[in-house]
């Protein structure tokens, strides 16, 4: 887990770019329509926007939320510009298999 402030509110944002691309973050597997993230900064604009070479207009969601809304935003969330679904990962050989499988075991189906 990563070891953010927990002392601060925290937000979760996401980038919609024009084209795909490669963001600066270890755990995405390639170049990407969509980047959702969460950040502690006091400036969370400054964070989604810098962080990741993306434009202010380019930032289309923020809002408080923690780590669980921004996987969920991944997993069930639409781009509010475009529409486009927010999972970006290619599939269970990045990190992305973690998630995956923790929201299986989360949400166990019904039969
Ligand atoms: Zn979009």
């Amino acid at each position: 887990m990563s070891r953010l402030r927990p002392d601060r509110p925290s937000f979760v944002y996401v980038l919609c770019f024009d084209e795909p691309r490669c963001v600066t973050d270890g755990d995405v597997g390639g170049p990407v329509l969509h980047y959702v993230g969460v950040t502690r900064q006091d400036r969370p604009v400054n964070r989604a926007v810098k962080n990741h070479k993306a434009r202010m207009l380019d930032l289309v969601y923020l809002a408080p939320g923690d780590e669980r809304a921004e996987d969920d935003l991944k997993l069930n969330g639409r781009c509010p510009r475009c529409a486009g679904s927010l999972w970006y990962y290619l599939g269970d050989s990045s990190p992305s298999g973690r998630l995956q499988r923790d929201r299986a075991s989360a949400t166990p189906r019904q039969s």
